[in-house]
Order: structure tokens, then sequence, then C-alpha cells
């Protein structure tokens, strides 16, 4: 038995190629199937085409090019139904005991003994602190959902890619009085190149508001403070989005006995060709090999790890 943690598009890749070789598995998942796209902005719609996230050779059809998040929850239900993956839900895997060949996996319902054990946990869900202070009131978020909510008020949108640029425009739309905060002197080139220039357009003409070179100081009840390049401008506001970015869950990794590496990206040691980590059976697979380095890793170019870990294993086993 294969025990897989997380139950994003990656995790269900390596159970259904694990099946391809008659491997047992099983994925744990602490959220809903899917989680993290779950939690996506309602109207996101993903950069890559649908032929890029599909699995399991079953093929995405979506109205667009670019499939929306709804799509997508869909396409991964229908596959995971298709394959009839044994996947458990809403359970949260804390601790591994024992070695290579025979694991044990901790959750928070209970125990499963495993042969190997990959880690396919992403990054979403664990959020990149300003660090100020007001970070904790509740009107501040670093999801950002459905624009209607926003209506009227004073919004300030904090990062430079593709969710800040999304949210600024999506509630500027919703007739939100927007203004975003840039640390760095422009937005990311990494923006969607269909969302870029109305973003830019729109900073540029002065719909939205936009403070470059600058950071949030403190958030109180009705305006936040910003360091501007300027001196500190307080501006009224109602909520706050930070859009600051996740990152993996180290000190899971760091309970699994993954070793990481010295430097800020704090990547998960592991073997580029086979994706074992330092500890023997235990592998990482999708988004979380990055560690912080959350920007060069998708589902399009993180779903070959499944065949690779298949192989490792079967060879293994
Ligand atoms: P995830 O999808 O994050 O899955 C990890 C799963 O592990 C989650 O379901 C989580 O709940 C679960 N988990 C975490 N910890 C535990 C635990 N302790 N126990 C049990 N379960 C756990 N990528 C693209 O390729 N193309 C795109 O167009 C694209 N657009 C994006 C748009 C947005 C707004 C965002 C935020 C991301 C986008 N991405 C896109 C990135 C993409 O979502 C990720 O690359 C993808 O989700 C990674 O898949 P994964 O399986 O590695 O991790």
């Amino acid at each position: 038995m294969v025990v897989i943690i997380g139950a994003g598009p990656i995790g269900l890749a390596t159970a259904i190629e694990l099946q391809r070789k008659n491997i047992e598995s099983i994925i744990i998942e602490r959220g809903c199937l899917v989680n993290s796209i779950y939690h996506y902005p309602a109207n996101m719609t993903f950069f890559s085409t649908s032929d890029r996230l599909e699995i399991g050779n079953i093929p995405f059809i979506s109205h667009g090019p670019k499939p929306t998040r709804r799509e997508a929850l869909e396409y991964y239900r229908r596959v995971a139904e298709h394959y009839e993956l044994n996947i458990h839900l809403f359970e949260e895997v804390d601790a591994l005991e024992g070695t290579d060949g025979s694991y044990t996996v901790k959750t928070s319902k209970g125990n499963y003994e495993a042969k190997k054990v990959v880690l396919a946990t992403g990054f979403y869900g664990q959020e990149n602190l300003m660090n100020v202070p007001g970070e904790e009131l509740p009107k501040v978020s670093h999801y950002y959902d459905d624009p209607h909510k926003y209506a009227w008020q004073n919004v300030l949108v904090v990062g430079a890619g593709n969710s800040a640029a999304d949210a600024a425009l999506e509630t500027w739309r919703c007739k939100a009085n927007v203004t975003v905060v840039v640390r760095e002197p422009t937005l990311k080139q990494t923006i969607k190149y269909w969302v870029k220039p109305d973003i830019e357009n729109r900073i540029k003409e002065g719909s939205i508001k936009g403070y470059f070179n600058s950071e949030v100081l403190e958030i109180r009840e009705t305006e936040v403070d910003i360091q501007t390049p300027d001196g500190k401008v307080t501006i009224p506001n109602d909520f706050v989005l930070a859009m600051t970015g996740y990152h993996p869950h180290f000190g899971l990794m760091e309970n699994l006995g993954i070793e990481l590496s010295p430097d800020e990206i704090r990547m998960p040691i592991h073997s580029a060709e086979t994706l074992e980590t330092n500890r023997k059976g235990l592998y990482v697979a999708g988004v979380v090999c990055g560690g912080m380095d959350t920007s060069s890793l998708f589902i399009e170019n993180t779903r070959i790890h499944a065949n690779h870990i298949a192989t490792d294993i079967e060879k293994n086993l």
C-alpha cells in the first residue's frame, strides 16, 4: 500500500499511475477534493490551456481555451470517479513513523500502514504574512473569493502578481475604490498577458491608485498607513486583500523527516529523477518540490512527477 498525502491534481495523477502498475494507494486529504483549486477566486480562469492540466490521459474539454475554476473542479472530480480512486477527505496527516517498507502515517483520524509515502501537499493554505500591526483584523484576508461584497468599499490590494491583479480589477469593476500597494517598482512580468495591460492602464489612468516601491506599515479599523518613496501616506480603508502568496508547510516536512535546502528557498531535498527524498521510500510530488520558489512549478510542469514516482516505486517494491 502507498499513502499519498494531498488530493490535488498531482496527488490524483500519482494514484492513477500507481493503479496502472497494479499498486494500491490511498489518498489522504485535509480538505475537499482538489482543495486548493476549490479555494481559488470564484471567477478564476487558469493561465494554462485545458490540455496542459489533464491527468490520467483523460481529455479536459473546456468551453474556452483557458478553463475556469468551476470546469477544473468538475474535471478532477470526474477523473477521480472514473479511476475509482481511494480518497479519504477531511483528514489531516500530522506525522510519519517507521522506515522504508513499513511506515505508519498518523492522521487526525487514525493510522495507516504504508510501504511507501508520497507527499503532494502543495503550498496553498500557509499564507506569507506581511507582519504588520493590524494584520489580524477580520477585515484583512489572504484569500480573495468574490468581488460583490466590496462594492463602494475602500479596498487595499497588496501584491504584484496574478492574484493581486485579478482581485484589484474585479473589485474595481464591482464599484470598489481600489488602491494597490506593490513592494517592487513594477507589477510582475508573469501576470497573465491578457490581464497585464488592463491593470497597468487602470493604474495609469488613475481609476485604480497604485503605490510602487511601497509597503503597508499599519492597518487600523478605518484606515491604513503606507510607506511610499514620498513618505508615509494614510488612506481610508474598509478591507485589505493581502495577495502576498503562500509557502509549503515546512513544519510538516520537518515532522516527516525531510531535509530542506539551507538557503532561503528551503527546497525539500529530493532526487530530480525519482523524486525520492533523503528519507528512503518517502517521495515529494507537485509544487511542494519547489519550497519557497512557488512561481516556477505548476500543474502543467509537475504532473510528470506521477510517472517518475510510480516507476521508482514499482522498481523498489
Ligand atoms: P495542491 O493542488 O495545492 O494540492 C495539495 C493538496 O494537499 C491540497 O488539496 C491540500 O489541502 C492537501 N494537504 C496539504 N497538507 C495536507 C496534510 N497535512 N494532510 C492532508 N492533506 C494535505 N497551475 C497551472 O498549472 N496552471 C494554471 O493556470 C494555474 N492557475 C492558478 C491560478 C491561481 C489563482 C492559483 C492560486 C494557482 C494556479 N496554478 C496554476 C497553480 C496550481 O493551482 C498548482 O500548481 C496546483 O494546485 C499544484 O498541485 P499540487 O497537487 O502539487 O498541490
